[in-house]
């Protein structure tokens, strides 16, 4: 699949629940409203959705949400594509907040994932429970620490926050050192009302990284995963760090990725309204042309890129849509 922009789309993240246990407050209200249950695929839907993008070129797939292990049943899907990885998958991951990882990952590695993404703010039990409003920091490292023994390759994700953990990022690169993690820093995105006012919150990475320049060296890396970030490698560590700077560094000329809901709607770009409905061809014949030409047509009207801004006149989110539905 290759849109107007001549980019390859060969990375699906797929949202498998808009539900969590948590409520971190720069991606949710507190009082945050889900679908109704009704209003969700069947894993066996999401499955027949998937295959549908592998046969059309997709090689890496990503499991998000909300909070993708807390889909009842959710295992079951991942060993459904699990069994697909080297007939056109090349990589299943995920991408989880923790919370119920130490039971799940020894079955994520016999279903064939090799690594995964935690979110982790914060390594300060009182400011993680702040942050995540609903979030136990204990829980949450004894699933990271389940996932390293069951062999998994663990990147840990922590979005930057202006006088919330924007001097934690020294520490938080030792403890990943320590235990084999690289860690990814992420800006703020203003997608969907959370209550907070961004502009509060907002770090631009570029101020982090020369604070982090000064007890690490950082080189820039070669290594790339296909996604936004880019890496440097921290000679004290042997690990690396990413940087993820969809405000001060735009990161949509090699986008390569398209993300599906947990209703079947196909979004182009994380930062645009465009959407595609892929849930009607699903359901309407158990053919699969009309779904490979919904996708087709969704693909070829894939947008250059997003219009995010974070500063005083733009207090509003970009989008309505919270970051939890489209799975990040
Ligand atoms: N619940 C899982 C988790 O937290 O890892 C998966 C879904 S979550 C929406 C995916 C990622 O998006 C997390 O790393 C989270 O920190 C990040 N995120 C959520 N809202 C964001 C926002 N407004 N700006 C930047 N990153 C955000
Ligand atoms: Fe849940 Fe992940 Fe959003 Fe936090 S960032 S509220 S863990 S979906």
């Amino acid at each position: 699949m290759i849109d107007p922009f001549g980019r390859a789309i060969t990375y699906l993240r797929v949202s498998v629940t808009d539900r969590c246990d948590f409520r971190c407050v720069y991606c949710m209200s507190e009082d945050m409203e889900f679908l109704p249950k009704s209003d969700l695929l069947s894993l066996e839907e999401m499955e027949r959705l998937c295959a549908a993008f592998i046969r059309q070129g997709v090689t890496r797939l990503r499991l998000t949400g909300g909070e993708p292990l807390v889909r009842r049943d959710v295992m079951r899907l991942i060993e459904r594509l699990g069994a697909r990885l080297g007939d056109g998958l090349d990589e299943l991951t995920l991408t989880t907040n923790g919370s119920q990882l130490a039971r799940h990952a020894a079955g994520l590695v016999r279903a064939g994932m090799r690594r995964i993404n935690v979110s982790i703010d914060t390594l300060d039990a009182e400011k993680f429970a702040a942050i995540t409003r609903w979030g136990k920091l204990p829980a949450v490292l004894d699933g990271v620490m389940a996932a390293k023994q069951a062999g998994l390759a663990v990147k840990i994700n922590a979005v930057a926050l202006r006088g919330v953990n924007e001097h934690e990022f020294d520490g938080m690169i030792a403890f990943c050192g320590q235990h084999g993690f690289d860690l990814c820093l992420i800006e703020t995105m203003p997608l969907g009302e959370t209550g907070i006012d961004r502009n509060e919150h907002y770090l631009p990475l570029s101020t982090v990284r020369a604070g982090l320049a000064r007890n690490w060296t950082l080189t820039p890396s070669a290594y790339a995963t296909g996604g936004p970030a880019r890496y440097f490698d921290i000679a004290e560590t042997g690990r690396r760090l990413g940087l993820i700077t969809p405000l001060t560094h735009n990161f949509c000329e090699g986008c390569n990725r398209v993300r599906l809901t947990c209703t079947g709607t196909l979004y182009m770009c994380l930062g645009q309204d465009d959407a595609a409905d892929l849930r009607t061809p699903l359901r309407r014949s158990s053919d699969d042309s009309a779904l490979d030409a919904a996708i087709m047509s969704a693909i070829a009207r894939k947008p250059k890129g997003h219009d995010f801004i974070i500063d005083r006149d733009h207090a509003r989110p970009a989008l309505t849509r919270h970051m939890s539905v489209t799975g990040g």
